[in-house]
């Protein structure tokens, strides 16, 4: 679609944002990068952030565009477009993952180096922000495919990635699998022994305890932190959009801890059991067949977005909820575990309807927290138990949601809005020192 096709839309919160539509009539992709500065601008406007600190926070700092040829097995080759963003570094080293998606883009990049910077300063880690993407579906690729992609993403990142500069990790579509690759590679490039390059490592590559369910559970303890606050009974029903690494650890422990998950969906389909799903047999069932559809116990629902729900936790990808479906959402609280799901003429109904959001920088800023804490023990050679992890998680995931939810109060704003003032304070102090 070229520039001219692209319509500009007039949307909530009285801001124009680019949008392209696309294949379904009520679906709008926005761009990303737009909104991720939209909400910026806003949360400037309530602390009075000086013009200086907020042109910062609106510009990347340093972005690669790379192309990475890649030979196939069939012999043929490939090339790929491939992206690091790396957003501020006022409070530490850029940090944050490489997705691989058929729909990478740069402007896509650039908003989640954007929520990296932010989401590490909500938590108070000593880390900036910076996002890595190849735009490529690696489900039609091979595993040696995969590897040569990964480690010809090593070595065109090489000279900009490191343990005191920028630290890599996983996102969609990418694992401890890829990130061993890119540890070895990277040790092979520089001779590097630390690991410290790259966190979301196998723990036999240096890897920590306990991340891979670290996203899910910091977004259960900061639930479970406010959940007075925002009126989530006991036992309250939820659903879930996305059964990957983040939407199945969740369904996961918040089924253990007595919560109904009512309804699950992936990219194939959506299962609904008022009475609650058995989480362990639908987790069974996508591993046999690949997808949720079909697990016993369970019947086919439509969109999970909008079944009868307390908690709606999107754990898939950007602008799953926007103007046009946000109203039918019936949950009164969302727990953004995706980076970006709502967009802001969605957050502007949320507004409206009353139906409280925690944010994507709070709700799953878990995983680079130990990301962090992977990043510490490979820097000192240590390796800390699943219960130091764990421990030192459920406090910073405690602090950084009594500190989001007391500028909620003092501002009067909503917690997307809260939790971007407190980031944005910590790195305006960070770069006036
Ligand atoms: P993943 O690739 O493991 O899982 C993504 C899931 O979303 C898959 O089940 C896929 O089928 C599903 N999905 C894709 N499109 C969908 C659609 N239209 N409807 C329903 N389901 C759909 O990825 P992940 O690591 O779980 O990441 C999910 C989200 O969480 C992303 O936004 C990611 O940026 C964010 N996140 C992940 C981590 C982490 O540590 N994994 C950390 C922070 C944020």
């Amino acid at each position: 679609m070229t520039a001219a096709e692209k319509p500009s839309h007039s949307v909530g919160l009285s801001m124009s944002v680019e949008m392209t539509r696309i294949n379904e009539p009520n679906i709008y992709c926005m761009n990303p990068f737009e909104f991720a500065k939209q909400q910026i601008r806003r949360a400037a406007g309530v602390m009075d952030l000086p013009d200086d600190v907020l042109n910062v926070m609106l510009t990347p700092r340093r972005e690669v565009h790379a192309s990475i040829p890649v030979r196939m097995d069939d012999g043929s080759q490939r090339i790929f477009s491939a992206y690091r963003v790396q957003h501020n570094n006022a409070r530490g080293p850029h940090k944050g993952g490489i997705r691989y998606h058929q729909d990478v883009d740069i402007d896509e990049v650039r908003a989640l180096a954007t929520w990296m910077s932010l989401k590490t300063a909500v938590v108070g880690i000593p880390l900036g922000g910076g996002k890595g993407g190849i735009q490529v579906d690696p489900k039609e690729m091979s595993e040696g495919e995969v590897e040569r992609l990964t480690r010809g993403f090593t070595q065109v990142m090489a000279d900009v990635i490191g343990p005191e500069t920028d630290v890599p990790a996983p996102d969609v579509n990418t694992g401890p699998r890829e990130m061993g690759w890119i540890s070895d590679e990277y040790g092979k490039i520089t001779g590097d022994t630390t690991g410290a390059v790259i966190t979301g490592k196998a723990i036999a590559d240096g890897g920590s305890e306990g991340r891979g369910e670290a996203t899910a559970r910091g977004g259960f303890m900061v639930m479970e932190t406010l959940k007075e606050r925002l009126g989530i009974p006991d036992g309250a029903a939820i659903a879930i959009q996305g059964f990957g690494n983040a939407g199945r650890t969740f369904a996961r422990l918040a089924s253990a801890a007595g919560y109904k998950i009512v309804a699950v969906s992936d990219s194939r389909g959506a299962i609904y059991n008022v009475d609650g799903l058995d989480v362990a047999a639908v987790e069974a069932h996508k591993d046999e067949t690949r997808g949720v559809s079909g697990a016993s116990g369970s019947e086919a629902v439509e969109d999970v977005l909008t079944v009868a729900c307390d908690v709606l936790v999107p754990a898939a990808l950007e602008n799953a909820l926007h103007g046009d479906n946000s109203h039918a959402v019936q949950a009164k609280v969302l727990l953004e575990l995706a980076n970006g799901p709502v967009t802001p003429d969605g957050d502007a109904v949320f507004e409206n309807t009353g139906v409280h959001v925690i944010p994507d920088i709070l709700a799953n800023a878990g995983g680079v927290t130990v990301s962090c804490f992977e990043w510490q023990q490979n820097l000192i050679s240590e390796h800390w138990t699943a219960e130091e992890v764990d421990k030192k998680l459920e406090k910073i995931m405690q602090e950084a949601a009594e500190a989001m939810w007391a500028a909620h109060e003092q501002h009067d704003v909503p917690l997307r809005v809260a939790a971007q003032v407190v980031a944005l304070k910590r790195i305006q102090e960070a770069m006036t020192v």
